[in-house]
């Protein structure tokens, strides 16, 4: 099963692609993730999307389209993937149309993750994650049970996202609204658009991701 998540930053879309991924086996691939690792590896495409990314904006479609191509090929992949900030302008869904069919693979469901733009901003700049197995957290909606100790490992140290500053989400989010809302229209006309409400709780998103996922 091939899966898109489409929806603004902070809408939820890593959260319930990790949990699908659980769940059906298949491979969440975030680009945003991606380029973070190259980013700490110093790599030369880190070197080059780190001052990007810091502003808010998109990274060129040519260095995400060539990335993403290389990590669907991955052996990981075979039983299928979950597309977690991939595509996010008409040119990498093109792209993504192109690769598709060049391995002979199909999406099921493009899935777009509808939040109120008021609340991405709170939930942006207050989430953090466990440095060591990555697990999130959120310093109001979702705390760890005992301060500073993470629930899943135990581990002491977290991070947060240089680009979750209040001041870098709005560029952010305009980048989301200009370049990747766009897509959507797109998928809508082939019918393969489903519109979740990103608004409820995860378990209540999760449901209708699945009714969702049983049809598709
Ligand atoms: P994310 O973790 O998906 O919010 O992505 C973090 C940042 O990585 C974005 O703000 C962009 O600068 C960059 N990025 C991630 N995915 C893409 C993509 N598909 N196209 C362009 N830039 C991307």
């Amino acid at each position: 099963m091939n899966i898109i998540f489409l929806g603004p930053p902070g809408a939820g879309k890593g959260t319930q692609a990790k949990r699908l991924e659980r769940q059906y086996g298949i491979a969440q691939i975030s680009t945003g993730d991606m380029l973070r690792a190259e980013v700490a590896a110093g790599s030369e495409i880190g070197r080059k999307a780190k001052s990007i990314m810091d502003s808010g904006a998109l990274v060129p479609d040519a260095v995400i389209i060539a990335m993403l191509g290389e990590r669907v090929r991955q052996p990981d992949c075979a039983k299928g993937f979950i597309l977690d900030g991939f595509p996010r302008t008409t040119a990498q869904a093109d792209a993504l149309d192109a690769l598709m069919a060049q391995l002979g693979l199909k999406i099921d469901a493009v899935l777009a993750l509808q939040v109120d733009e008021a609340a991405l901003t709170e939930r942006i700049a207050g989430r953090f994650t466990c440095a060591k197995c990555g697990a999130g957290y959120h310093d109001s909606f979702k705390p760890p049970c005992v301060t500073g100790v993470c629930d899943v490992c135990g581990s002491h140290d977290f991070i947060r996202r240089a680009d979750d500053k209040r001041e870098t989400v709005a560029a952010r989010l305009r980048a989301y609204r200009e370049q990747t809302a766009p897509i959507l229209p797109y998928y809508a006309a082939q019918g393969r658009l489903h519109t979740i409400d990103g608004m409820a709780d995860i378990a209540h998103v999760s449901e209708a991701i699945e009714q969702v996922l049983a049809k598709s």
